[in-house]
């Protein structure tokens, strides 16, 4: 193990976002919003061949996740906090035509979880349906003189989810 030494420099292909005002050692540029550290010298991204990358702010794991993978390149972005004595990640640098991909298929993903809680929402209704049907027939086992139409009502009233009034146990 490494003998730890503070602050501790972030390990290998790091973005850093700086506190301090910082100009490109290469193109005297800035002040700089993200840099790259190479030789003890603070580099711009054009300089440092990463101007091409489109930053994904952290926070959404899954589309980070994939656009890592869809990028042929990606490189994470990190800011030092003082408070905390330690460098902490604000996201990743990827390609633009992978984080394009990574968004399509979280759209995708979206999507098949909408198509699915809707195929639920058919399934639960259609049960529904058959547990009113088997409930007025119940109804009018139970009280012959019951006319169909209010058999159908209390049933129908009976089995909509979240009624609260009848319980399907009452069946
Ligand atoms: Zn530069």
């Amino acid at each position: 193990m490494q003998a730890a030494s503070t602050p501790l420099a972030p390990v290998g292909l790091v973005v850093i976002q700086p506190s301090r005002r910082r100009h490109c050692a290469g193109c005297r540029r800035g002040p700089l919003p993200m840099l790259v550290v190479e030789d003890r010298a603070p580099y711009c991204l054009g300089c440092a061949d990463l101007g091409h990358l489109v930053f994904l702010p952290r926070g959404d794991t899954a589309l980070t996740r994939r656009a890592r993978e869809e990028s042929g390149l990606s490189v994470v972005v990190v800011r030092f906090n003082r408070r905390k004595g330690r460098y902490e990640r604000q996201g990743v640098l990827v390609e633009e035509a992978g984080l394009a991909r990574a968004e399509t298929r979280c759209l995708a993903d979206a999507e098949a979880r909408g198509r699915r809680r809707a195929r639920d929402a058919r399934r639960r209704a259609a049960q529904d349906a058959r547990f009113a049907e088997a409930f007025a027939a119940e109804i009018l086992r139970l009280f012959p003189g019951c006319p169909r139409d209010r058999a159908d009502e209390i049933a129908a009233h009976a089995s909509a989810r979240g009624s609260g009034r009848v319980g399907r146990s009452a069946a």
